[in-house]
C-alpha cells in the first residue's frame, strides 16, 4: 500500500492521511488546520472561497477528493469530532461516503445544528469500536481511545498482508485511561508502521494532571469557601464536564449548565451510556437559558432544543439567590447574562488550553468577572498523551517503523525509537 500524509508530519492539527492500494483509496481524517505559516490560523480564513484556500494550502492539493473534482476516493474515515480532524468534510465530493463512530456523528450534528460548523453532503456510515469493517480491500479496526473528544478512535489498518496502526489523538490520563491499556493489549503487535501523535512533545515542562486529579482540585479549591464557582471549558469536552459534575456532587452544589451544553449531554446520552444530563435521574442539574442563544434557538435552530429542558430551567433570579451553592458553565458570549444574574465575589476556573486566553473577546469577559469580584484562576489538563504514555504505546506495540504525526517536534521521537522515520507532507511512501 501507499500512504501519503498531506498534513501533519510537522504540525499539530489539520490531519489528512491517504491509504491507497491497487484497487482502493481512502482518506483518514479531513482536518482543518490549526496553523498557517507557523502561526495560529485566523478565524476569517475559513470564510475564503475554496480557490483561495487551495492557493494558501489550507486545502492541500489532493486529486479527485473535492466537490469540484470527480470522486476518486472510496471513503473518508474520521477518527474523532475535533475540527482539526473533520473540518474539511464540507469540501469533500458528496459522492464519497464518510465513516465515523456514533459519538463523533452526534457531536458533529450538534455543531452543525448550532452553526458552529457547516454541514456536508456525504452519506455517513457508522462504524463500531472493536468491530472490523472493510472498504474495498482495506480492513479497518477501530479502537476506542481516551481523548478530550468523546468516542475517539485509533485504527488498525490491514491490507495486502501489511498492518498500519494510526493512533489518532489520544492520552492516558483521562477518564477512559483503561481504553489506552486495552488498545495496547489488543492491537496487533509488530505492525509494519505506527503513525503516532506527539502533540505534547516540546511542552515537557507542563505537569500533567489526570482528570480525576482535576476533579479533586475543584473540590479542594471550593470545599472551604462559600461563593459561586463559574467554569469555562469546551462544551464538547465530556470528560471535563464530568469532572466538574462529579465535583458538584462531592461539594453538594447545584450543577448549572447552559442550554448548549445541556443539548450536548442530552444528545450523547441517547447513545446508551451513563453520562449525566438534565433529567429526573440527575436532580442537581439545572439548565440556564442565555438570552441571545435562546433567541437564536427559537428563531433559527429549532425551538425543541430549548423546550426539551423547560422542566430543568433555572432563572437569573434563582441563580442570584443560590449563587453560593452552584457550579456553573460559562463562556464569553454569556458575559451580559452573567452580569444580570448578579453573581459576585466567586471563583472563575478557566479550563481550556491557555493559548486561547489572550484573545480580546476572552479578555473582555474575564475583566467583567474581575470587576464583579471573581478570582480568575486556571485549571486544565491536556487532551494529549504524555511522553510516558507515548513510550508505553511504542514499547507495547513494538512497531517495525514509527512515523510521527500531529506534532511540532517529530525529531523528538528519535529518542524513543531508533525505528523512527520522518516523512514530509504530500510525499507518498510505500509500506
Ligand atoms: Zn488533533
Ligand atoms: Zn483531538
Amino acid at each position: 500500500m501507499h500512504i501519503t500524509i498531506y498534513r501533519g508530519t510537522k504540525e499539530i492539527g489539520g490531519t489528512l492521511i491517504e491509504v491507497k492500494t491497487d484497487t482502493t483509496r481512502i482518506l483518514i481524517d479531513a482536518g482543518y488546520p490549526l496553523f498557517l505559516n507557523n502561526a495560529p490560523i485566523d478565524d476569517n480564513i475559513a470564510k475564503l472561497p475554496h480557490t483561495e484556500l487551495l492557493a494558501l494550502g489550507v486545502l492541500p492539493k489532493i486529486e479527485r477528493l473535492y466537490a469540484w473534482d470527480d470522486a476518486g476516493f472510496d471513503a473518508v474515515v474520521i477518527s474523532h469530532a475535533h475540527i482539526d480532524h473533520y473540518g474539511l468534510l464540507k469540501y469533500v465530493n458528496s459522492a464519497i461516503p464518510v465513516h465515523m463512530s456514533a459519538g463523533t456523528e452526534r457531536l458533529i450534528q450538534i455543531s452543525q445544528r448550532f452553526r458552529i460548523c457547516d454541514s456536508f453532503g456525504s452519506e455517513v456510515r457508522r462504524f463500531r469500536m472493536y468491530r472490523s469493517f472493510r472498504i474495498g480491500d482495506i480492513e479497518l479496526k477501530p479502537y476506542l481511545m481516551d481523548h478530550s473528544a468523546f468516542d475517539a478512535a485509533a485504527f488498525e489498518i490491514n491490507t495486502e498482508g501489511k498492518t498500519v496502526i494510526y493512533s489518532g489523538d489520544f492520552r492516558g490520563h483521562g477518564r477512559k485511561s483503561v481504553c489506552l491499556d486495552r488498545f495496547i493489549a489488543a492491537a496487533k503487535k509488530r505492525p509494519d508502521v505506527l503513525l503516532i501523535e506527539g502533540s505534547m512533545l516540546g511542552r515537557i515542562d507542563e505537569q500533567t494532571m489526570t482528570e480525576g486529579g482535576l476533579e479533586d482540585a475543584v473540590v479542594e479549591r471550593m470545599q472551604r469557601v462559600n461563593c459561586p464557582l463559574l467554569f469555562q471549558c469546551s462544551s464538547q469536552n465530556i470528560d471535563r464536564l464530568v469532572s466538574f459534575y462529579r465535583a458538584s456532587l462531592r461539594l453538594k452544589r447545584m450543577f448549572v449548565v447552559d442550554i448548549y451544553t445541556a443539548n450536548v449531554l442530552h444528545e450523547l446520552r441517547q447513545l446508551k451510556n451513563n453520562l449525566p444530563y438534565p433529567s429526573p435521574e440527575y436532580p442537581n442539574i439545572k439548565v440556564f437559558f442565555p438570552y441571545r442563544l435562546t433567541q437564536r434557538i427559537f428563531d433559527d435552530i429549532g425551538e425543541e432544543y430549548a423546550r426539551r429542558f423547560a422542566e430543568y430551567h433555572i432563572s437569573r433570579e434563582r441563580i442570584k439567590e443560590v449563587q453560593n451553592h452552584i457550579i456553573m458553565t460559562c463562556r464569553p458570549s454569556m458575559r451580559i447574562d452573567i452580569q444580570k444574574c448578579g453573581v459576585h465575589d466567586g471563583v472563575f476556573l478557566y479550563s481550556l488550553w491557555r493559548g486561547y486566553r489572550d484573545e480580546a473577546y476572552q479578555q473582555t469577559f474575564e475583566k467583567s468577572l474581575a470587576k464583579a469580584g471573581f478570582s480568575l484562576e486556571a485549571l486544565h489538563t491536556s487532551g494529549h498523551a504524555t511522553i510516558a504514555d507515548i513510550k508505553r504505546v511504542i514499547n507495547g506495540l513494538d512497531p517495525q517503523k514509527l512515523i510521527p504525526i500531529h506534532t511540532m517536534h517529530p525529531d523528538a521521537f528519535g529518542d524513543f525509537s531508533d525505528r523512527t522515520e520522518r516523512k514530509h507532507d504530500g510525499v507518498a511512501f510505500e509500506v
